[in-house]
């Protein structure tokens, strides 16, 4: 659904001729950025750098969720930084806590065994609530329920490139349900469990898997077992009703009743790329090369240096991860049969 530009938006702050925004549609979209108060300065940093590369000329609203209230100084900064409507939402215990079929005792010896083994955020249930509410439920907080995109922004990320289009436009244009800047390999000790229970779904569901998916770039062996690439999920313009739909509740749900949230330690981003992979169709994917990216510790930097010089790119091509050995973006490219930008080779690690 396309919504006509609001002509009296509440605060007009760009100029809407540059940057090639032409035909003044906007989508009905939203970024949304979970955060602590603690993270104000981290995510302060992020709004000014997507404000200053898009949406000052855009103006899409921001919405914020936190599982404790945000204080009057966070929402101070984070409006007055935003072009659009900055909106705030608490999410509800339900969504962040222990669900009651979950083993307290077994969740609490595999925390103190992860952290005996240093594995990041292996002792941490916080994080695991995060992760959790990640993969279930950001998409149906009531302040959600209102949009139908959204473009995930965390604490701390750059953007390294002007964004003369609308992502939002672009991905509805194209029927693009998900996307991605970044994709690598997972640490296999945080998810041993996690392909079977995808492997349960699939059998489970078989009606919520389309032909044409791709399941070859998440397994090598047609099935059997997960390779462990998956779409870093910190980054994501995507689209909130196929989350909201049966087949992707239904993935969580089958997931969710295993308790390897707890019992190990998924992240949400093998949980969403999985699900892109087994439910959408490959084409649905997109890799958005024009949006120079960073989050500690990866860049993605356009490796083509036309795209970079005509976008005010400032990022350092040397430092694209796109093709170097960790990342899975090579595979991607092989299976869906993309074309590699040239200088690619010379990018290798
Ligand atoms: P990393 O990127 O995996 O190292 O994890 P982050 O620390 O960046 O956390 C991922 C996202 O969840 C960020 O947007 C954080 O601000 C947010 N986050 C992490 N833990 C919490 C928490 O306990 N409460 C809230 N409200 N947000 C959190
Ligand atoms: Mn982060």
């Amino acid at each position: 659904k396309v919504l006509a530009a609001e002509s009296g938006s509440s605060k007009p702050t760009g100029k809407l001729e540059s940057s090639g925004l032409s035909t003044g549609t906007k989508m009905n979209a939203t970024f949304v950025s979970l955060t602590r108060n603690s993270d104000l300065w981290d995510i302060a940093d992020s709004i000014r750098n997507v404000e200053d590369r898009f949406n000052r000329n855009y103006h899409y609203d921001w919405v914020f969720l936190n599982d404790k209230p945000f204080d009057e100084t966070f929402k101070k900064v984070t409006t007055a930084l935003v072009s659009g409507t900055a909106r705030y939402g608490l999410i509800g215990k339900e969504h962040w806590s222990f669900p009651e079929f979950i083993d307290q005792e077994k969740a609490k010896a595999v925390r103190e065994d992860m952290a005996e083994r240093k594995i990041i955020y292996g002792d941490s249930i916080s994080y695991r609530h995060m992760c959790r509410f990640e993969s279930g439920f950001f998409f149906r907080q009531p302040l959600m329920n209102e949009y139908e995109w959204y473009w995930r922004v965390e604490p701390s990320i750059k953007l390294f490139c002007d964004i003369g289009f609308d992502p939002f436009v672009f991905m509805a244009e194209n029927k693009k349900i998900y996307s991605f800047v970044i994709s690598l390999f997972e640490y296999a000790e945080t998810i041993p469990t996690i392909w079977d229970s995808a492997k349960k779904f699939m059998k489970l569901h078989p009606e919520h898997i389309p032909e044409g998916n791709a399941i070859d770039w998440l397994s090598d062996d047609g099935g059997e077992s997960y390779n462990h690439c998956h779409f870093w999920s910190n980054f994501e313009v995507g689209n909130l009703n196929w989350l909201r739909s049966k087949a992707y509740l239904d993935f969580f749900e089958v997931l969710d009743q295993d308790g390897g949230f707890f019992y190990e330690r998924w992240g949400d981003a093998p949980v969403h790329s999985i699900a892109a992979g087994l439910l959408l169709k490959k084409e649905e994917i997109h890799f958005f090369d024009d949006i120079g990216y960073w989050h500690v510790p990866f860049t993605h930097c356009p490796t083509s240096e036309q795209k970079r010089l005509e976008n005010k790119c400032h990022c350092n091509p040397k430092d694209n991860f796109d093709w170097k050995g960790y990342s899975c973006t090579t595979k991607w490219f092989e299976k869906n049969e993309l074309k590699y930008p040239e200088g690619w080779e010379d990018q290798k690690d």
